[in-house]
């Protein structure tokens, strides 16, 4: 096992924040400290960083951008392939790490860690192929552009994918030329410490990759900071409305990848069988805390019953437990205020009227995880569209279901709201689930599947859910500048104010 991964999964490592190639020493003995969901236990402690960390972290990322910023993208692609490479050689590590600091089951983290490495390889083989145009143009010119990285930017994630989403981000900012301060979420920041103490140990150079921990304070301030010329986040529908107005403040770009309400729209002509099976899979797996989590079920009046009985059914076998056994499923909520929000989120349902299907009693498990955040897999019917279960996000494994009768009705009850991210739509007939992909909301429809992901497949929301996209060229683009360089090649010169002035 790679020694600095060994070091962070033992229980109390604090090494510091990471600037500048390095471990380094915070400017004040203020920690946070790093709870396993799976019991409640303390596992950890990192800094809580302050505004003089970030300037820190931020002129590291300063210092270092001219170097790597001129290096031409085919060296800059062979570094990203080596981090590649010392991700993919510690894949099992970093998935211990991974969900020991989230409780996301293992299996989970396995399956999910396996891919990461392609975001590298993917920005790292496209910033190659990016090529500037020129055009001959009237007059006697030639017009050239040219790609130019921001500078420093800043990468602020949140806890519920913190190596994916950070690497999604990292991936196509440091192939794009630009150096990156990371500020992790409070609830889960330790792999973003290491993942930044692999770069280095995979010959990036220092200071390419810095990490400030803290909470939104550290945020704020990293956001702040001169230097910062670009802020990419992901997380709440608030936080994005709080940042995205400093960076309009400061007239800097910035890419929103915020909350959701994801529709799954299940059509008496879908497969029910797979659609159950797709659709558990979209609203539990890790443990309903992801942005496009299957969240807001329309299922069709036909095939109403069948549908609920099946999913509930599921959702009552979901195996769940230990994060770091095998055979579990389905591991806890990242915190106790989230436990408290699933709480509060199933009482509400209750009293306006819906009806459980699924989800009561009790977890039924032994120490140390009686203590740990978990809530059952829970399975609202009859859920009305002025609900609060209809309309807000849960952020947890649970789930509303209504039902429609025609395609007119499911589309204005998947719209209702502000949110519009991830949808997914189960027919067997695909012209009419094409048709319906067109007039929903959103900015990842999934047709007969849900959550996959992949390098090339844009991903980003529109209205509440955000602007900005992640994966593929967008997200590469969105990480640049073009400069556009015009050329006189018309002979002789111009002089538009030849007799005007009194020497002419
Ligand atoms: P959050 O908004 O609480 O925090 C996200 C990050 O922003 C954290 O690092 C946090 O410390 C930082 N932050 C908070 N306030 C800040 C401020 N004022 N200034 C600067 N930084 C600040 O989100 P979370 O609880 O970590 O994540 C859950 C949310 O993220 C959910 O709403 C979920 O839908 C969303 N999410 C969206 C996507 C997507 O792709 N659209 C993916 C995953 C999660």
């Amino acid at each position: 096992m790679n020694k600095l991964i060994d070091d962070f999964l033992t229980p109390g490592t604090n090494r510091g924040i990471y600037y500048g190639g390095m471990f380094q020493k915070p400017s004040h003995d203020g920690v946070i400290e790093v709870l396993n969901p799976a019991t409640a236990h303390v596992f950890t402690t990192v800094p809580d960083a302050t505004a003089i960390d970030v300037q820190a972290a931020v002129t590291a990322a300063r210092c270092a951008f001219d170097d790597w910023s001129e290096l031409d993208p085919l060296d800059r692609s062979r570094h990203l392939h080596a981090f590649a490479d010392i991700l993919r050689a510690n894949m099992s590590s970093l998935a211990l790490l991974e969900s020991t600091i989230t409780g996301r089951s293992i299996r989970e983290m396995n399956a999910q860690m396996a891919r990461i490495p392609e975001w590298l390889e993917y920005f790292a083989s496209i910033a190659i192929g990016l090529e500037g145009e020129s055009n001959v143009v009237k007059g006697g010119y030639v017009t050239m552009t040219h790609y130019e990285p921001l500078g420093p930017v800043a990468l602020l994630t949140p806890w519920n994918h913190p190596i994916l989403i950070l690497v999604k981000k990292l991936a196509a900012a440091l192939a794009a030329g630009n150096t990156c301060v990371i500020k992790p979420s409070e609830l889960a920041p330790v792999s973003s410490l290491v993942l930044a103490a692999l770069a280095t140990e995979a010959g990036l150079p220092d200071g390419v990759v810095n990490v400030v921990t803290g909470g939104p304070g550290t945020g704020a301030a990293l956001c702040a900071a001169d230097d910062i010329h670009y802020i990419d986040l992901t997380g709440g529908t608030a936080t994005g409305r709080k940042v995205a107005s400093l960076a309009g403040e400061r007239l800097i770009r910035t890419t929103m990848e915020l909350g959701g309400k994801t529709p799954i729209i299940v059509c008496e002509d879908a497969d029910i069988e797979g659609a159950i099976a797709g659709t558990l899979f979209s609203a539990f797996v890790a443990s309903g805390q992801t942005c496009v989590s299957g969240a807001r079920f329309l299922v069709h009046d036909k095939i109403y019953d069948r549908f609920v009985a099946g999913i509930a059914a599921r959702a009552e076998q979901i195996t769940i437990g230990d994060p770091m056994d095998e055979a579990t499923q389905m591991g806890p909520v990242i915190s106790q205020k989230s436990k408290d929000r699933c709480m509060s989120m199933i009482a509400q349902a209750k009293a306006d009227g819906a009806k459980m299907v699924a989800g009561a009693g009790s977890l039924g498990l032994s120490d140390p995880f009686s203590n740990g955040f978990y809530v059952r897999p829970t399975v609202f019917k009859d859920v009305e569209p002025h609900h609060e279960l209809f309309l807000e996000e849960v952020f947890g494994p649970v789930i509303s279901i209504t039902r429609f009768s025609d395609d007119d009705e499911a589309m204005e009850m998947a719209n209702t709201g502000t949110f519009g991210l991830g949808v997914s739509i189960w027919s067997r007939d695909i012209a009419r689930a094409h048709r319906l992909s067109l007039k929903v909301r959103g900015g990842v429809v999934w047709l007969n599947d849900h959550h996959r992901n992949d390098p090339r497949s844009v991903w980003g929301g529109v209205r509440d859910s955000g602007f900005g996209k992640e994966n593929g060229w967008d997200a590469l683009r969105a990480y640049l500048t073009k400069k556009s360089v015009i050329v006189r090649t018309a002979a002789g010169h111009d002089d538009w104010f030849k007799g005007s002035s009194r020497y002419g």
